[in-house]
């Protein structure tokens, strides 16, 4: 699990998801999660200093935990589907978080990994509990929630899942920033939307679910 939370920090920093210390990634495994310390520098991180803590939050081991450990356990109390988490601060859904409260259905990749539409949650200072109940609330089942004036949470069944979703959230913030720009824009329609979030859900992940 710890050269995972290492692979997953290196793909955030070359994928320009991040800059400087923020952002944090976690994996869950039976009660244990483990995930970035917080403010360590992603280059410096080694196996040792990933903190280790149980489902509660209690220290096991490495570093002191991400300050956004309460939002990672709230979602992992809510959702028995979520193994992995990542948290950034990219740009465009960064920016999409602070003119709109949700990304309508646009794009069939977008529509069927993340959910028919991506929320942005409430404000609320980083590392509060209120943060977690927003976050909890506005991603219900999806695969992605935009955190308003902050940054990006996906989720994952793993983290190859989790990490892929950011990618294509910040796919689909940058479509809409375009779009948005242009003119008007077509959506996918909300039937269409349902059938292709659960084709997903029920048939795109098989290999994935032979592995598990
Ligand atoms: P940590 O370094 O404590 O993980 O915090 C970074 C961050 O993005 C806070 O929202
Ligand atoms: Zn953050």
């Amino acid at each position: 699990m710890k050269s995972k939370i290492l692979e997953a920090v290196d793909f955030v920093i070359k994928n320009n998801l991040v800059k400087g210390t923020w952002g944090n990634v976690s994996i869950k495994e039976g009660d244990l999660i483990y995930i970035t310390p917080s403010g360590i520098p992603y280059d410096k991180l080694t196996k040792d200093d990933i903190s280790v803590v149980d489902i509660n939050g209690t220290h096991i081991s490495g570093l002191k935990p991400s300050s956004e450990l309460p939002t990672h356990i709230e979602i992992y109390k809510a959702r028995k589907d979520v193994n992995a988490i990542v948290h950034t601060h990219p740009v465009f859904s960064t920016t999409v978080s602070l003119i709109t409260s949700f990304i309508p259905p646009l794009v069939e990749d977008a529509v069927m990994i993340l959910g028919p539409r991506i929320n942005v949650s409430e404000y609320a200072l980083p590392g509060t509990v209120k943060l977690a109940q927003n976050v909890v609330n506005a991603l219900g089942e999806n695969h992605a929630v935009i955190l308003k004036n902050h940054g990006l949470i996906t989720v994952g069944s793993d983290i190859r899942e989790a990490l892929t979703a950011s990618l294509v959230c910040e796919k689909t913030a940058e479509i809409f920033l375009y779009a948005l720009n242009i003119g008007n824009f077509s959506e996918i329609n909300e039937g269409d939307a349902v059938m292709l979030r659960n084709k997903y859900l029920n048939s795109y992940r098989q290999i994935e679910k032979d592995v598990r």
